[in-house]
């Protein structure tokens, strides 16, 4: 499959926000971000671009697909099926992103990024409900039970990775047990639970042009 390879924190500027992409790098002062906030490249320092309603949109759409690490194709099968589902469209649709089995694997502070997250999923590490799955987008459902390979090399491996991640909070939604290394999904997320600074009504909005 396709996937950007350029560099993380170009996006974040590119974005005007942290979007965490780089793991335990995020929080400390090597964070590019931190560094330099202005847009990037030649022009970058002082470019000053008031953008269109269409731009907004376009930009939360390109914010959102980068925080959870897809494609254009697979953002937009995510958005129809929201879209076809009972409720407000742009929290469904961060319901189904946030129900990804890379995500879980993220949010339960296992790991400290999303991409380490979807590795150790398409690497065959995590089992939901004891049986083997390695496809990152898996949608987890209530009372399912994820929990890390009990192999010792990866299991050493997710509690150096969960010691240092300690302090992170867990989303409610999720029972996170991080001895045995095991997420129990106790109700599916809601809209509060999620990041309040994305604005899923601009996407609503392109989508429905
Ligand atoms: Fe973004 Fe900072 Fe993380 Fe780079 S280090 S990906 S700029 S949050």
């Amino acid at each position: 499959m396709a996937r950007y390879t350029g560099s993380s924190c170009r996006i974040c500027r590119r974005q005007s926000a942290k979007l965490f992409l780089k793991g335990q790098r995020c929080y400390t002062e090597k964070c590019g971000f931190d560094k330099r906030s202005y847009a990037p490249g030649q022009h970058g320092k002082g470019q000053r671009i008031k953008l269109s309603n269409y731009g907004m949109q376009l930009r939360e759409k390109q914010k959102v697909k980068k925080i959870y690490g897809i494609l254009e194709r697979q953002f937009r099968k995510y958005f129809q099926t929201a879209s076809r589902s009972k409720g407000i469209t742009g929290s469904k649709l961060l319901e189904l992103l946030e129900r990804r089995l890379d995500n879980v694997i993220f949010r339960s502070s296992f790991v400290s990024s999303r991409p380490e997250a979807r590795q150790m999923v398409m690497h065959g590490h995590v089992l939901v409900n004891d049986k083997k799955v390695d496809i990152p987008s898996y949608s987890v459902k209530t009372g399912d039970i994820v929990v890390i390979k009990p192999k010792e090399k990866t299991i050493k491996r997710v509690k150096e990775s969960a010691e240092k991640l300690k302090d992170r909070p867990c989303p409610s939604w999720i029972e996170v047990d991080k001895v045995g290394l095991r997420t129990k999904i106790t109700r599916l997320p809601e809209r509060n639970d999620m990041a309040a600074d994305i604005k899923e009504q601009l996407i609503v909005e392109l989508y429905s042009k």
